[in-house]
């Protein structure tokens, strides 16, 4: 599609996604949200919309977006004048690029298509960058349609969540995890039962750097997927799916989001506080 790779390409192993988007397409919400997958397949199936909603091919009803017309082609290199987008990748999403564009979503769009504001990671959404897209949201304007990826809806302002669609991406595939990660997993998920074996574990000289933090909360957030899908791949995945109903195991991997956004961030963080805060969380 593009010189540099297929920006559709975390779409693999997501046909149920796109299925569910495609049978919307034709009187597309005001606002959706995609959450699941991973960051990858969520600005993919992001994109994929933004084509969906613009491809200028006589086949996109039957066959989906061509990927070789104008429109395709842009929206692949964000370069499409009905493509906005705010990349939470990078950082907060502030709010005054957020007002900025509202004179530009009180007008139709460019093209014959829609204009898609497409937000990646909107989960790195400031408050009240959150509430002026409320606003706008608020005053719809034809041809003017939202995108709000996020690991998961609860990441979102609940009041944004209630003014959309939601679109769930299957969990990326599963690893199985190492031994050394196991072990603290599953003393975790110990705690949590009994609120014992944990402390010692972290307050231990030298035992928890960020690199082992990470390894634990990915670890932990791959059982937990294995719980979600019901597949009970591991002795740890099926009792989490034995101890905890639907809710209960959506409320672990905010926690263990949160967990994962605190030791990305720049500002030095206390690896072994993060894997505290997570055990007390559930406990
Ligand atoms: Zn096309």
């Amino acid at each position: 599609m593009t010189g540099h790779g297929d920006p559709l390409a975390g779409l693999a192993g997501q046909e149920h996604a796109v299925k569910r988007l495609n049978a919307i397409a034709h009187d597309p919400p005001q606002s959706i949200v995609v959450e699941g997958g991973d960051a990858e397949s969520r600005l993919a199936l992001s994109l994929y919309w933004a084509m969906r909603l613009n491809c200028a091919s006589g086949h996109v009803k039957r066959h989906g977006p061509c990927g070789q017309c104008p429109a395709c082609r842009q929206i692949a290199d964000f370069a499409f004048n009905d493509l906005i987008f705010f990349d939470g990748r990078e950082g907060l999403i502030k709010v005054q690029p957020v007002r900025d564009m509202r004179p530009t979503w009180g007008q139709p769009p460019n093209g014959d298509g829609y204009r898609v504001t497409i937000f990646s990671e909107a989960q790195m959404f400031m408050t009240e960058a959150a509430n002026a897209l409320l606003k706008s949201l608020e005053e719809p304007r034809p041809g003017n349609v939202f995108v709000l990826a996020a690991p998961q809806r609860e990441r979102l302002l609940e009041t944004l969540v209630s003014r959309s669609w939601v679109v769930t991406l299957s969990w990326p595939d599963t690893r199985e995890n190492a031994p050394e990660i196991t072990e603290w997993t599953t003393a975790l998920a110990a705690f949590w039962r009994t609120g014992r074996g944990w402390f010692q574990r972290t307050s231990a000289k030298g035992a928890v750097d960020k690199n082992l933090a990470m390894q634990v909360v990915l670890g932990m957030q791959r059982e937990l997927r294995e719980a979600m899908s019901g597949s009970n791949a591991t002795p740890l995945s099926a009792e989490l799916a034995r101890t905890y109903d639907a809710r209960g195991l959506r409320r672990i991997g905010l926690i263990l989001d949160q967990a994962q956004d605190a030791l990305n961030t720049q500002v030095p963080v206390n690896p072994a506080m993060v894997l505290d805060w997570v055990a007390t969380r559930m406990a």
